[in-house]
């Protein structure tokens, strides 16, 4: 994968307490779990606590003393856009729950008990991406990622390349069930073919399979996509964006006629290329620009957009920055 770490945080601030205490200004909430994450996940209310709860838990078990804190969270992390403003709460938490034991994980233990914690709290089967990124990113670079060994390479993403996430204004309901599902089915064709996973399979393999299709090809999209941006050829990344779109729309299926449109308005208007980000089903697209007109680009493109869906459409401008971790105290 290729991701970066957007310029958008969660933070939090904390003293230490007798159990865990967050209370989010963001929702106006407080919720409360035992330190040693005892607490069951999924009875917990108001709902955004189970995040709290599950990371609780999984640090439990990776072996963090059970320390308590008082904290106050507020996210800029736009919710529920696909975004990953879940993932940004995890990590936040995680490290203030760290911090609050004088305890450290390394960043590969913090995302994967994150990302463990996000599948406790929500049930679906989620990747490491999101978690991973916010630990990890890096400061003007996306990251190579490979999810089976975690092993990240930075790769510099130019001044020369905008990056947009446009947002939908359609919510992403089905996308939780979608992934599951299509999930399982790269699982069990996998299993078909003989091999540990879907990247293992060659193109010829998967010809007549739309599943793997995308992925194997998406696959080498992916490193396609880095060597581009590695040259700074915003054209070449932008033709692998749409590609990948085409992917996801015709052969993953996990596209939306709204997605489709938001695309090609883009495209229209001047983007180098542009694709559907997440899960799929609603939520953003990520588009790459010249940075000069991108902001002229965003707006004609999101004028169009209203006009044919009627939907409110949102735009992020997005430049990498570093992950996450403690802040220094203020001097005096
Ligand atoms: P995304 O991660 O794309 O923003 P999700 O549906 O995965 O969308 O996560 C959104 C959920 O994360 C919210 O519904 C809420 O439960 C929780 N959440 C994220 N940020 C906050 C916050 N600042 N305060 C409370 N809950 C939050
Ligand atoms: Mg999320």
């Amino acid at each position: 994968m290729l991701p970066f770490a957007i310029d958008r945080s969660c933070v939090v601030a904390a003293h230490p307490g007798e159990r865990v205490r967050v209370r989010s200004l963001d929702l106006g909430e407080t919720v409360e779990v035992a330190a040693d994450g005892s607490t069951d996940t999924s009875g917990v209310e108001p709902a955004w606590g189970r995040y709290v709860a599950a990371v609780v838990s999984e640090l439990a078990a990776l072996g963090r003393p059970a320390s308590g804190m008082d904290a106050l969270l507020a996210s800029d992390v736009p919710l529920g856009s696909g975004l990953s403003s879940s993932a940004a709460l995890e990590v936040a938490i995680a490290i203030a729950l760290a911090a609050a034991a004088e305890w450290m994980p390394s960043a590969a233990e913090l995302a994967a008990a994150c990302r463990a914690a996000e599948e406790r709290a929500t049930g679906v089967p989620g990747g490491i991406m999101d978690q991973l990124t916010s630990v990890c990113g890096r400061s003007g670079d996306a990251l190579l990622i490979d999810c089976r060994t975690l092993e990240i390479v930075p790769v510099p993403l130019s001044e020369n390349i905008a990056v947009l996430a446009v947002h939908s204004g359609v919510s992403r309901t089905l996308a939780g069930s979608a992934y599951a599902e299509r999930r399982r089915a790269c699982e069990a064709l996998a299993r078909e073919l003989g091999v540990p996973a879907l990247r293992d399979a060659h193109e010829a393999q998967v010809s007549d399979n739309p599943l793997g299709r995308h992925v194997v090809s998406e696959n080498r999209r992916v490193l396609e996509s880095a060597e581009a941006l590695a040259d700074d050829d915003g054209a070449q990344l932008g033709e692998l964006l749409l590609e990948s779109h085409a992917s996801l729309r015709d052969d993953f299926a996990v596209s939306t006629p709204e997605l489709d449109v938001l695309v090609a308005e883009l495209v229209d208007a001047g983007a180098l290329g542009a694709r559907l980000t997440g899960a799929g089903f609603g939520g953003c697209v990520v588009a790459v620009c010249d940075p000069e007109p991108a902001d002229a680009i965003a707006e004609a493109a999101t004028a169009r957009y209203r006009e044919r869906t009627g939907r409110e459409p949102t735009v992020f401008r997005c430049r990498a920055v570093a992950g996450a971790g403690p802040i220094p105290p203020l001097d005096g």
